[in-house]
């Protein structure tokens, strides 16, 4: 018994927010798979997402949208400011609604729960990942698997020059994340506004109240909770009335890049195959595509055909670059304000707000529903 060999379709390494449903849509689809996870738990993210309407569809269809804790607190409207514009930018969609914001631990509860209950989840497990292949025998607590592919979900922090080469796109921005309560209800509407010093956005973030919201403020310089309470304050006191900050204040690297794999080898989804600043809240959101681009291939190649690793990256190199050079090259303009800048700013504002079909299109993309191949 021993020597018994375990075999397996898929091995994904990673359980977060990307691997995890990775693994649970693999199952869904009749795939055998094994997920392991360095870390022996994930949950203490604090931090919410602003799920597109493809994405909401996708957890709907995996039957997680329903259990998710807390409920999601849906996004109508989308208003963009800076200090250039006199007027904002509105994005509205009258079908449905544009995204909703969900709390990260949440999920991952329910993704994590269902591979659990199946046993197909281990955490603890440090594989070196570089001496590993696929169809070649692989050691995890003390059993012997064969899997005819390996999917690495392993972030954006992962690095190893052995296995993949990473393309960054240097950022010296970290992302400051936290909650308030407000004395008048948000209505649905999420703000971005580009201030002098980063990017914030405010979420309404899931409560029954309608009267607590969620930050995302990205800046290269060293911030105190005060300020961060004034920049607020100041911004948002007209629409949100009296605010009062909550106390822990969370701050997350930003690593935007794009990897490729070396030896195609590994199928690499989610942030370690590209990560993107969050000012666009469309991180995870393409980490869903990567997973419904590789299910759809899957009705198309057998698992070991190289085609199907070809074929995927192919597909989601267009968008990956897309989303990369427009959230870098968006947070370079603010940063670096001159006449030119402000122009290219100025116009595209103005070409926005005066064309309905770019708008459309725009909004179709941040909900998910534009494939740009
Ligand atoms: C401030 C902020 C706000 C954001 N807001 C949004 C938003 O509103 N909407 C949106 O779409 N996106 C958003 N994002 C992006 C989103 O958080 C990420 O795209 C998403 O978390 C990526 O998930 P992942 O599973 O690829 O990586 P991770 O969640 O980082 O998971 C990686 C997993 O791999 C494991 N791991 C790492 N190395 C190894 C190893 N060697 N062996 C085994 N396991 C390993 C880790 O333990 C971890 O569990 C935001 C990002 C930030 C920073």
């Amino acid at each position: 018994m021993k020597n018994k060999i375990h075999n397996y379709d898929f091995l994904v390494i990673g359980a977060g927010l990307i691997g995890s449903l990775t693994a649970v849509c693999l199952l869904k689809n009749k795939y055998k798979v094994l997920v392991i996870d360095k870390n022996e738990q994930f949950l203490n993210d604090k931090r919410t997402l602003a799920v597109n309407a493809n994405s909401k569809d996708f957890l709907t269809k995996l039957g997680i949208w329903n259990k998710l804790k807390a409920n999601p607190e849906p996004i109508n409207k989308i208003e963009i400011y800076d200090t250039i514009n006199k007027f904002p930018l509105i994005f509205e969609n009258t079908n449905e609604e544009m995204g909703n914001v969900i709390f990260n631990s949440d999920l991952l509860v329910e993704a994590k729960q269902l591979l659990l209950k199946k046993n197909l989840l281990i955490e603890g497990i440090n594989i070196e990942i570089s001496k590993i292949k696929s169809n070649e025998k692989i050691k995890i607590e003390n059993k012997n698997y064969l899997f005819k592919k390996i999917i690495l979900c392993l972030g954006k922090n992962y690095e190893n020059e052995d296995t993949i080469k990473k393309f960054s796109f240097p950022s010296l921005h970290k992302s400051y994340v936290g909650f308030f309560d407000h004395s008048v209800v948000h209505n649905q509407i999420a703000y971005e506004i580009f201030t002098p010093e980063g990017p914030l956005a405010v979420l309404p973030a899931p409560s029954k109240s309608k009267k607590t919201s969620t930050f995302i403020f990205s800046t290269q310089n060293k911030i105190s909770r005060t300020n961060i309470q004034k920049l607020i304050k100041n911004y948002f006191s007209k629409t949100h009335g009296l605010i009062n900050l909550k106390k822990k204040i969370y701050e997350y690297k930003i690593l935007p890049h794009l990897s490729k794999e070396k030896f195609n080898q590994f199928i690499l989804i989610g942030d370690i195959l590209r990560s993107i600043h969050p000012v666009a809240g469309q991180g995870w959101n393409l980490g869903i595509k990567d997973i419904q681009t590789f299910i759809s291939l899957l009705n198309q190649y057998e698992i070991d055909d190289p085609n199907l690793l070809a074929d995927y990256y192919k597909h989601r190199s267009i968008e990956s670059f897309t989303y990369l050079t427009f959230t870098s090259l968006i947070n370079k303009i603010y940063e670096n304000q001159n006449p030119l800048n402000n122009a290219i700013i100025k116009s595209g504002f103005c070409i926005l707000r005066k064309s309905s079909f770019l708008k459309k299109t725009f909004i179709k993309q941040a909900m998910g529903r534009l494939n740009l191949i």
